[in-house]
């Protein structure tokens, strides 16, 4: 017998759609190529004092509607809102006074709204070739009012942390015109995999079963059902609904017969995948300064990296690049602890991608040494991870990015992406098919929520 819907993917979009299809008695198999549940929702606790989760981490927009808040309700969940902690940025000699640095955040948010009101609300919007930069950087922008122009430049870089692209690729026609949640942010107490890992469960104790290290290969539309190819053996279904990253749609896709249209993959190869990394450092106690007080630090460059430089090491990366690193030990959260997550851009998660593990943190442990100036040694951390999900085969990026600059693209694109195709029996869901919501975990749901609804309608007799 057929499978009713076999989904490709246990992340957040091909979980909740598991959960609103199980719920109406369809029979659903989940193929998974990891050997773990949550894809992108990842939570790490090895030799950790509390789970850390190294790809998303918070519901945002928690008291804006995101999806995820009601869940959590559902499944008993607990989320925090952070309490408020202290900021500071960091200059070539060490915290810059609290007035630059307030000036240095309000011109950037200033700069960032004027950026949007000019391709929203102008009567001439920008080409889509325009670069974000452009915007930001021309010399009568708000970055620049009163204060060093070197500082501002260089602060204005950790916006690309929640871009996932330099600057000069997002296309300022299109950035700010997603509807997304924002506003709040709430964090789930022991992280997002456990969550995931609930509402799996329930789908599970409904029916729908699960294999994990199971690779989809192929996908064959055939007459009155779909055939799954997969490392490990064939299955039937009379529909599948595909969760596969943009990433691995780009570089390592099944081999869908018949082939994609050629409208389809054109969006596929052109809408961006962008880059988001974190490292991780424990300490078996705080030793930096304001540990109490500060949740979080930005470093701005203290080195410059010259293109000519043809062998450069992983601190020397750092150094050269705006850098925020979130402090536990401060108490925004419940259950302070000694541990420290570097939010990593794209330029310079692409330098040390070729890195190893060790080399990394070991990067990471010398770089805060030296940018804390502190003159006791620190003892190395007692437990570090980094991630490198541009390398990983399952993802080969973090999440879609707002449309990048070029003729063609557009917010259009994420709808593209989630069409149905075959009669509506081959569906596709995940943050990078809806255009309000991408790069999230709101999207993802939202996706799965409605791939759901669309074929529980097919399948109805
Ligand atoms: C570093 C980082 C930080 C983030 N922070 C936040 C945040 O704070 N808040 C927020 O809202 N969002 C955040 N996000 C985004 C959020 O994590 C994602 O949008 C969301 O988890 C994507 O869910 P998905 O179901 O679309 O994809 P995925 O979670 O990637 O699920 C797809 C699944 O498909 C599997 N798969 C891939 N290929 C195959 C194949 N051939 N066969 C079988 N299975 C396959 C994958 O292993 C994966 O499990 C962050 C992402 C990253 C990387």
């Amino acid at each position: 017998m057929p499978y009713d819907v076999v989904i490709i993917g246990a992340g957040w979009s091909g979980v909740i759609a598991a959960y609103n299809l199980s719920k109406k008695g369809y029979s659903i198999l989940v193929l998974e190529a990891r050997n773990r549940v949550g894809g992108r929702a990842m939570t790490y606790v090895e030799g950790m004092p509390a789970p850390i989760d190294l790809g998303c981490s918070w519901i945002h927009g928690y008291k804006q509607g995101n999806p995820a808040k009601e869940l959590a309700k559902e499944f008993g969940v607990t989320a925090k809102l952070p309490n408020k902690t202290d900021n500071l940025i960091y200059g070539l000699d060490g915290p810059l006074p609290t007035e630059i640095a307030s000036r240095l955040q309000s011109n950037l948010g200033a700069a960032r709204a004027a950026a949007y009101d000019h391709a929203q609300l102008n009567p001439e919007p920008p080409s889509s070739s325009v670069p974000l930069s452009e915007h930001l950087f021309s010399p009568s922008s708000s970055l620049f009012e009163d204060c060093n122009q070197s500082l501002a430049a260089s602060y204005a870089r950790s916006f690309e942390i929640p871009l996932g692209a330099p600057l000069e690729s997002i296309s300022l026609r299109w950035a700010g015109w997603e509807n997304n949640f924002a506003g709040s942010d709430a964090a789930p107490e022991n992280g997002f995999q456990p969550f995931i890992e609930k509402i799996l469960d329930a789908a599970t104790k409904n029916g729908a079963k699960l294999q994990l290290d199971e690779c989809v290969k192929g996908i064959r539309n055939m007459k009155d059902e779909v055939v799954i190819l997969t490392s490990k053996g064939e299955y039937q279904a009379r529909s599948v609904l595909c969760t596969i990253p943009l990433g691995v749609l780009q570089q390592d896709p099944p081999i869908f017969s018949p082939a994609l249209s050629a409208r389809r993959q054109e969006t596929i190869s052109r809408t961006h995948v962008g880059v988001l990394e974190k490292i991780v450092l424990s300490y078996k106690e705080t030793w930096w300064p304001s540990a109490s007080l500060v949740g979080s630090f930005t470093f701005l460059p203290s080195k410059s990296l010259s293109p000519s430089e043809s062998k450069i090491d992983p601190l020397t990366i750092l150094l050269s690049h705006t850098i925020i690193v979130a402090s536990f030990a401060a108490p925004s959260l419940p259950n302070p602890h000694p541990t420290l997550l570097f939010y990593i851009s794209t330029t310079p998660a692409r330098l040390l991608a070729k890195f190893s593990d060790d080399d990394v943190t070991h990067a990471a442990h010398e770089f805060i040494i030296e940018r804390f100036k502190v003159t006791t040694i620190a003892s190395p951390p007692i437990a570090s991870v980094r991630t490198n999900w541009l390398k990983d085969p399952y993802s080969w990026g973090a999440t879609t990015t707002s449309s990048i600059i070029g003729e063609g693209r557009s917010p259009l694109d994420f709808l593209e992406l989630g069409k149905p195709l075959w009669g509506g029996k081959l569906g596709f869901a995940g943050e990078h098919t809806e255009p309000n919501h991408r790069g999230s975990v709101a999207g993802a749901v939202i996706s799965g929520q409605r791939e759901a609804d669309r074929i529980g309608t097919l399948l109805k007799d």
